[in-house]
């Protein structure tokens, strides 16, 4: 972060504001709106501005700025266009600890103003560092939209209710639950509609149902292959309800940074031959947290029911009576293949698709090889980096043209995402040079040959 982002409490104190033009003006509306005193000093100084200041307690001095008017302000704003002015002030407040902020001149500004979409007491501030305003216009557009008019009035009327809550629920975990089952329903939803009266009926029926022994549940979640735009609104919903989140190797950290914050992190991954956590560990975990009542989050990358081993955990809770729910994500195959520009069925080229494992068991492997080169398919190889020269191998004994493309991506849809587009002939000698890693994913067949058309994602690993 370039910045830290704080709100300041300027209630009833003076703000200096330096300059009387329209800049200033709004500047000092600002000040105002957060109920600070606007003390305005300039050699002219609009009529709008004199009016806002006198209306809301705060002075106008029609001189130039001296260092004393620094004196007693809890920040100090300049907008004045004038260059010397600008340099001075910053001088000045910065040799007396005072908060400076020059319009239009970030490097002499000790803090910066961000965008904001007040629905106090709920306030949304953001900024792009002053990098690129037209940004911040279109993402306050966008929280506009997104954020209820009467977000205010629902933050006022829970808040009223906290101290009640508390006393009536005393369990901190059920409180917890309690105040999103509030926030996620039909309270809300009556308090946002203007009805707090109906909302009140509502809150005591609600907390009145709330049984003693909280119900732990586990979500099975498909964190996708990496990048986080690929997420399900569920999956992300579901992520900032987790008390606890269990993840392996292949959730990307942009994903895991979605959980809720609060979350305990538990990395359950394993590597190539050697296991964090061995499987049935990991699925008495799971049950073991849920039946103290906690909300886990078990995120997976890919598709849970995809060579993740997701069915072996839920079949773990369904035995043990635990509430679960599963939510698919986007596999590695579409994933991929999609951000590489490699339709995996095409009317021309492949009219299935299969999705294999290339993992090796005791240096070979083993699958339907004379099945797999049949033509008119693509086979996806999830886990073949290592065995690739075999897998190229076979399949060419099978009876794949040695002249049949493959694609190798590594860490698909990512910005590290790498492609090497190849034969089944040529590349086990390609791979030795190009040096490729896990997670990598193998697309073997002539839909291929579209990719060099078709491609569009450009990533930093690529550029
Ligand atoms: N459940 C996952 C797959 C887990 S198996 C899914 O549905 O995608 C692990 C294999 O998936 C890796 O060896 C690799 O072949 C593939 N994989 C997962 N994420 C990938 C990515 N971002 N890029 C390329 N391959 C990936």
């Amino acid at each position: 972060m370039d910045y830290l982002p704080v709100f300041l409490d300027v209630r009833g104190r003076d703000a200096l504001v330096v300059g009387g033009g329209k800049v200033a003006l709004r500047k000092a509306e600002l000040l105002v709106q957060a109920g600070a005193l606007p003390r305005v000093v300039a050699p002219a100084i609009q009529p709008a501005l004199v009016e806002l200041a006198e209306r809301h307690g705060g002075s106008c001095d029609a001189v130039p700025f001296a260092p004393a008017h620094l004196a007693g302000a809890a920040l100090v704003i300049v907008a004045t266009g004038v260059p010397e002015v600008d340099a001075t002030v910053h001088r000045e407040a910065g040799a007396r600890g005072v908060p400076v902020n020059v319009a239009d001149r970030p490097e002499l500004c000790t803090f910066i103003l961000p965008a904001v979409v007040d629905r106090s007491p709920v306030i949304v501030a953001f900024s792009t560092g002053g990098r690129v305003p037209v940004l911040a216009r279109s993402l306050r557009a966008r929280l506009e939209a997104m954020l209820p008019a009467g977000l205010g009035r629902l933050a006022d009327f829970l808040g009223a209710r906290r101290g009640w809550l508390r006393e009536r629920v005393p369990d901190p975990g059920l409180r917890l639950r309690a105040w999103e089952r509030l926030l996620e329903g039909a309270v809300a939803e009556r308090v946002l509609a203007g009805d707090e009266a109906g909302a009140e009926r509502l809150l005591q029926e609600e907390v009145a149902a709330l049984d003693g022994a909280p119900r732990g549940e586990v979500f099975l979640v498909g964190a996708g292959p990496g990048d986080p735009d690929l997420l399900s609104f569920r999956a992300l919903r579901l992520m900032q309800q987790a008390d606890v989140v269990f993840y392996d190797r292949l959730v990307s950290a942009p994903v895991l940074a979605l959980v809720r914050r609060e979350a305990e992190r538990v990395y359950v991954g394993k590597r190539r031959g050697e296991h964090a956590v061995a499987q049935p560990d990991i699925n008495e975990l799971l049950a073991e947290h849920a039946r103290r009542g906690r909300r886990v989050l078990r995120l997976k990358g890919g598709d849970p029911f995809i060579f993740g081993r997701g069915g072996e955990e839920i079949e773990h809770l369904a035995e043990a009576g635990i509430p679960f729910q599963v939510v698919p994500g986007i596999t590695a195959a579409s994933g991929c293949a999609a951000y590489a520009g490699i339709p995996l069925t095409h009317r021309d080229h492949a009219q299935s698709v299969r999705f294999v494992t290339g993992h090796l068991k005791d240096g070979s492997i083993d699958l339907d090889w004379p099945e797999l080169a049949r033509p008119q398919q693509t086979v996806v190889f999830y886990m073949g980096l290592v065995g690739l020269p075999v897998i190229c191998e076979r399949l060419i004994a099978h009876g794949m043209a040695e002249s049949t493309p493959v694609a190798l991506v590594q860490q698909g849809t990512t910005p590290a995402q790498r492609v090497l587009v190849s034969t089944l002939g040529a590349m086990p000698e390609r791979l030795r040079a190009a040096q490729f890693h896990a997670p990598t994913l193998a697309i073997v067949g002539t839909v291929v040959s579209l990719h060099e058309r078709l491609s569009w994602f450009r990533p930093a690993a690529e550029t």
